[in-house]
C-alpha cells in the first residue's frame, strides 16, 4: 500500500507565537526533521514577538527615538517586506501600528474599548515612512520615541515558510503539512497522491467550514475578526486595526489568501482585510494577479478572485 512506501507520519504540536502549531511530515527521518522545523517557530518568536521583552524587535522598539539597532537577516527581511507592503497599500498594512495595536491588546484583556483620546494620541506614532533602514549593516531605527513595530501580521507566515524550507531540505521527506493557528503551509502533496485538502474556517459558524480547497505546495492564510476579539455594546472589537481610524477594520469578517509564498500570504491576508472587498480585490488584481483570495464581507457574502473555484477545486 501507499502507507508502505511513505511510512507513518511524524506529528508534533507545540505552542509558540501565541498559538498551537501542528507539524506533520511523511518519510524516513521525519521525526527528527519536524523537531528541527518546530524550533523555527520558537526562534522566530524570540526575534519578532513584541510581547517578549528580550526579542530583537523589542530591542528596536526600546531604542525608539534614540539609536539604530542591528538585527538578524530574518528580522531585517520581514521588516523590509512589511514596509514595502505599507508603501504599496498606502498604509492599510502598517508594521508600525504597535502604539495602537498594543492599546487594543490591552483593551481585549480588559474587555473595555480604549478612550478616543488615547487612540488619537497613539496614532501620532504610526508613520511607517519615518522608519530608517540600512541594508548594508542591517540596522533599523525608529526615529521617534513612542513608535512601536508590530510584525504580528507577518511573523507567523514567515516562520511557517522557513519551517517548510527546512523540511524540504531533507530529500527523504516527501509530504509536509504545517498548521500554525489557521496559517496552513503544505509541501509535496498528500501521501495518497493527490493535493492537500485545506478547509477554511467559517467566520461565524464554527461547526461548519466556509469551504475546502486543494493545493499541492503553498500556503493558505486566513485573517479573521473571530480570531481575537471582544464584544462591547453589541459591537465586535477585533485585532486587525485600520490605521486610518485607529479602530478595528470594518466591513470584513475574514480574508483567506492562497499563495506559493507563506509570508506573502500572511502579509496580504491582513492587508486585504483592512482594504475591504472592492479595494482589496482591485489591489490583488493589480499587484498580485497570481494570488488567490476568498473574502467574507461584513454581511457574510463570499467574494473570490477570478477563476478561484476552478483553480483550487473550491467546494
Ligand atoms: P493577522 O492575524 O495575520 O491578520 O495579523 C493580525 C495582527 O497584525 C494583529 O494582531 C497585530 O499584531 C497586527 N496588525 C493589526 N492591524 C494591522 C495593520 N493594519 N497592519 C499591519 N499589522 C497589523
Ligand atoms: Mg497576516
Amino acid at each position: 500500500t501507499l502507507w508502505g512506501c511513505v511510512g507513518l507520519p511524524a506529528e508534533q504540536t507545540i505552542f509558540a507565537m501565541d498559538t498551537y502549531i501542528t507539524l506533520k511530515a511523511y518519510g524516513p527521518g521525519s521525526g527528527a526533521a519536524i523537531k528541527e522545523a518546530a524550533e523555527v517557530f520558537t526562534e522566530i518568536d524570540q526575534l519578532m514577538n513584541i510581547f517578549n521583552s528580550s526579542s530583537e524587535l523589542s530591542m528596536v522598539n526600546a531604542a525608539a527615538g534614540q539609536y539604530a539597532v542591528q538585527v538578524s537577516a530574518d528580522t531585517f527581511g520581514v521588516i523590509e517586506e512589511a514596509l514595502n507592503l505599507a508603501y504599496l497599500t498606502d498604509g492599510a498594512f502598517n508594521p508600525v501600528i504597535g502604539s495602537v495595536s498594543k492599546l487594543w491588546k490591552q483593551a481585549e484583556m480588559l474587555s473595555q474599548v480604549p478612550d478616543r483620546e488615547q487612540i488619537q494620541q497613539a496614532l501620532r506614532f504610526t508613520d511607517y515612512r519615518k522608519v530608517i533602514l540600512n541594508s548594508s549593516n542591517k540596522t533599523v531605527e525608529l526615529p521617534e520615541a513612542g513608535m512601536i513595530f508590530d510584525l504580528g501580521g507577518a511573523a507567523k507566515g514567515f516562520a511557517a515558510g522557513k519551517a517548510i524550507e527546512r523540511l524540504a531540505r531533507y530529500r527523504s521527506i516527501r509530504h509536509v503539512l504545517i498548521n500554525a493557528g489557521g496559517n496552513v503551509v503544505v509541501y509535496g502533496g498528500h501521501p495518497e497522491k493527490r493535493p492537500w485538502r485545506i478547509s477554511i474556517t467559517h467566520p461565524r459558524k464554527n461547526e461548519r467550514f466556509l469551504g475546502t480547497l486543494e493545493i499541492t505546495d503553498g500556503a493558505v492564510v486566513t485573517s479573521g475578526d473571530y480570531e481575537r476579539y471582544f464584544m462591547q455594546d453589541g459591537e465586535r472589537y477585533h485585532h486587525i486595526i485600520d490605521p486610518a481610524t485607529g479602530y478595528p477594520a470594518k466591513g470584513m469578517q475574514s480574508v483567506s489568501i492562497v499563495s506559493s509564498d507563506s509570508m506573502q500570504a500572511d502579509l496580504l491576508s491582513t492587508a486585504v482585510f483592512v482594504l475591504g472587498v472592492s479595494k482589496g480585490l482591485a489591489f490583488l488584481e493589480q499587484y498580485y494577479p497570481e494570488v488567490g483570495a476568498v473574502l467574507v464581507d461584513g454581511d457574510g457574502a463570499i467574494h473570490m478572485t477570478p477563476g478561484f473555484g476552478e483553480r483550487y477545486g473550491w467546494r
